[in-house]
């Protein structure tokens, strides 16, 4: 029987999310939509030692940045709840009592220092059958000792009694059968007494299976504890529905070998994160793509492209298209190198597209950090409109537009050098006068208007329009001049260039 296609992204909230497990929700979101299946956030916050608050939230908001929509969470809710695992303990326990009863897991009394003592006397020590009985746990010390140590309150863990010499075969869509003996396993800790709680193994096969999970997708770093995930779903019962595994490539350093780190971002000035995180016990803030000056339709498109591609050389995919297209056919086994230089790129064509009123409401952030108010969002589209296309990042926008929005603080000397004679205050004066006398500034009358004079005077149009756009602008730089006097307001303009008379003809004489 065929079952609804269910996936889960199962992020632990341990810090911001790495920009790697971004791209592991985003593809368990295609294939969910593709199948016309669901989508479950699982907060994985079994390890106490481990977490850090605000990671949760950070999580939410940064897949509801990218357009990762979720179907069932613990903010959505669903049928298949509580999603947060720290609230499930009722349920774990039922299942680790189950693995005693059956004996298919034991009780394991042994302290931190006595496993720390046996890996001291044999750097190899694995807990497992050449070991286990030399230790002290419930299949070496009577059942009444047992009983007794645990109701006078003594810390223990629960192991997964792991039969030796058995072929395990974990099927990986991506991979093949990767076989696997069991003696190279260990007796996994499942369950610790000290926070009640299970360990991240049996938490992820217990709810991947209530949840009715059909297909686990996740970086490869988790394929190692495949094998462990199989004997666990028929040791519990559940080989039947075992969900299919799916092991996505790891992303890669852009330069050099090795797994992608974050000091690769800091190195190379890129963010590993999406959104910015601020780390709550040293303060230190990373920074994220949101903040840089990405949008977030440049980010997904990017990051679907690590690991995956289309069959064909699209390269510029919407969502629905990402959604439309997706296969694991065509995802890769080895590491996808991390090419942050195609992100800026994907962002590049992205703000490109953009339309203006949008750019202008996500160019607030940039005009409020530089006090700068006033400007209706309508000027301000229009204005980003013209200089879309000469920026990779949001913030670049500033660079390009500055000029709309305040009056240049100094004038390039090189561009004054070569545009600015003697004789061009007199020829700024006379500008003036006619640009004064122009009625309708929309660009082509202007343009006719100023070109006329400039012919009619014999002058050059060269020396002259750059002057005019020194003046402007403050440098010989920016979108055709007739469009920015059309949006600018007129007097701006004309006080704009007696200024710049003022001050080069006063250090140029
Ligand atoms: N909680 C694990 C993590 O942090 C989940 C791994 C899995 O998807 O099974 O990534």
């Amino acid at each position: 029987m065929d079952r609804k296609v269910r996936v889960r992204f199962a992020p632990s909230p341990t810090g911001p999310l790495h920009i790697g497990g971004v791209r592991t929700a985003l593809y368990n979101y295609l294939f969910a939509r593709q199948n016309g299946g669901d989508m479950i956030l699982r907060i994985e916050d079994t390890d106490s030692n481990r977490f850090v608050p605000g990671a949760e939230d950070y999580i939410n908001e940064s897949l509801a940045w990218l357009g990762i929509g979720i179907d069932e969470g613990v903010r959505e809710g669903g049928a298949y709840g509580p999603y947060r695992q720290s609230e499930r303990r009722d349920i774990y326990r039922v299942h680790v009592r189950r693995l005693l009863d059956e004996g298919k897991a034991y009780y394991a009394f042994d302290t931190p220092e006595a496993l720390k003592a046996a890996r001291e006397a044999d750097p190899n020590f694995i807990y497992d059958a050449n070991t286990r009985m030399k230790m002290e746990n419930s299949l070496t010390l009577p059942a009444d000792e047992v009983r007794r140590r645990i109701d006078a309150g003594e810390q223990y863990t629960v192991r997964f009694l792991i039969e030796p010499g058995r072929e395990v075969k974990v099927r990986d869509r991506i991979r093949g059968e990767v076989t696997v003996n069991s003696s190279i396993l260990d007796d996994k800790v499942l369950y610790k007494s000290a926070d009640d709680l299970p360990t991240y193994h049996l938490a992820n096969i217990v709810d991947d299976h209530l949840m009715e999970v059909t297909h686990v997708i996740r970086g490869e770093e988790w394929l190692p504890s495949a094998p462990l995930h199989v004997l666990l779903y028929e040791a519990l019962g559940w080989a039947d529905t075992m969900p299919e595994f799916v092991h996505l490539p790891l992303l890669l350093k852009p330069v050099g070998n090795g797994k992608l780190s974050k000091r690769d971002g800091d190195k190379l000035g890129f963010p590993v994160f999406p959104l910015e995180w601020h780390d709550p016990k040293s303060g230190e803030v990373s920074s994220g793509y949101r903040e840089r000056g990405y949008l977030p339709q440049a980010v997904v498109n990017f990051l679907a492209l690590l690991g995956w591609n289309p069959g064909d050389d699209s390269e510029l995919m919407t969502m629905q298209e990402l959604i439309d297209k997706f296969s694991f056919d065509h995802c890769s086994k080895s590491g996808a190198k991390f090419d942050f230089k195609k992100g800026i790129w994907f962002n590049h064509e992205y703000l490109k597209e953009t339309p203006d009123d949008q750019l202008a409401a996500l160019f607030m952030p940039e005009l409020e950090k530089r006090g700068i108010e006033g400007f209706t969002p309508e000027y301000t589209a229009r204005a980003l409109g013209m200089v879309k296309g000469r920026a990779n990042l949001i913030g670049d926008l500033w660079e390009q537009a500055d000029f709309f929005f305040e009056a240049p603080a100094e004038y390039n000397p090189k561009d004054v050098k070569k545009r600015w004679s003697a004789d061009t205050p007199r020829i700024m004066g006379e500008l003036v006068g006619v640009l004064e006398g122009i009625d309708d500034m929309t660009s082509a009358n202007a343009e006719k208007v100023v070109l006329g004079w400039i012919e009619a005077n014999g002058y050059h149009l060269g020396n002259v329009m750059n002057a005019f756009r020194l003046a402007v602008v403050g440098a010989c730089r920016g979108p055709h001049m007739f469009d920015i006097t059309e949006l600018m307001p007129k007097d701006e303009v004309i006080g704009r260039i007696r200024a710049a008379v003022e001050r080069i003809g006063a250090t140029e004489g």
